[in-house]
């Protein structure tokens, strides 16, 4: 049976740059679970479906078409066979993607087919079994619980809203973390009303990045999988 490595974490952990890396160094796929709600958030968008409204919301999400890369180094997302990789990652997306992960029947739509990604990696799939790195906010403690390895990625607040500046703006001077600041902070505390993501589960190994280089920190993971 594939190996299943569970990652979580707020924005700005580094979960995602890092669970991808792990990934890519074990041969395991990768599954973006945040690349998910951004697709449902921007298929919505698409179908003039309003954010608002719940029922509406999903529905769409039940019937995405959505097709998800899992290969490590290139996690392409196909909506409705256009590549969407780029478009989910748009402020205005980010700013959106609340609508959907506050809304628990959308959340068990996706969850499904977390679940099933996951269950086919551990025998076959893209991974040809090898299994499967799961990255999200709710991954070891909805969606794989029981999986092997289950990591809470955390870094401090600065040190969250640094990363995220310089992804976005291109720089961590003053204004850009600033702004940075309402985006990151807001959306936590928006998602954090429905998924627990900030302290670990039982059983959860949290590794802090706050003080860890990109290198450090896809090394720690590392060794908690071999632990
Ligand atoms: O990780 P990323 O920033 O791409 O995730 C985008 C958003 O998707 C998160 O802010 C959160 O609202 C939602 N999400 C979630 N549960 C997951 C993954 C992402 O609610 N497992």
């Amino acid at each position: 049976d594939g190996l299943v490595v569970a990652v979580d974490g707020p924005s700005g952990s580094g979960k995602s740059s890092v669970s991808r890396a792990v990934a890519r160094a074990l041969g395991l796929a990768y599954l973006d679970t945040g690349a998910m709600y951004r697709a449902a958030t921007l298929w919505c968008v698409r179908q003039g479906v309003a954010l608002d409204d719940a029922p509406a919301v999903t529905a769409a999400v039940r019937a995405l078409p959505l097709e998800q890369g899992l290969d490590p180094e290139a996690p392409t997302v196909l909506l409705d066979g256009d590549d969407v990789t780029a478009a989910i990652r748009t402020t205005e997306v980010s700013a959106a993607v609340s609508a959907v992960a506050t809304n628990l029947d959308a959340r068990a739509a996706l969850g499904d087919r977390q679940r099933a990604v996951i269950a086919a990696e551990r025998t076959g799939g893209w991974s040809g079994g090898r299994g499967v790195v799961a990255e999200g906010r709710d991954i070891t403690t909805a969606i794989a619980p029981d999986a092997p390895v289950r990591v809470l990625l955390t870094a401090s607040e600065g040190a969250r809203l640094r990363r995220r500046s310089l992804e976005v703006h291109g720089t961590a001077d003053a204004a850009a973390v600033a702004a940075t600041h309402d985006q990151v902070v807001r959306r936590d505390a928006q998602d954090s009303t429905v998924v627990e993501f900030r302290t670990a589960a039982d059983g959860v190994v949290t590794v802090d990045s706050s003080d860890l280089s990109f290198e450090e920190t896809v090394d720690a993971l590392l060794a908690v999988v071999r632990a």
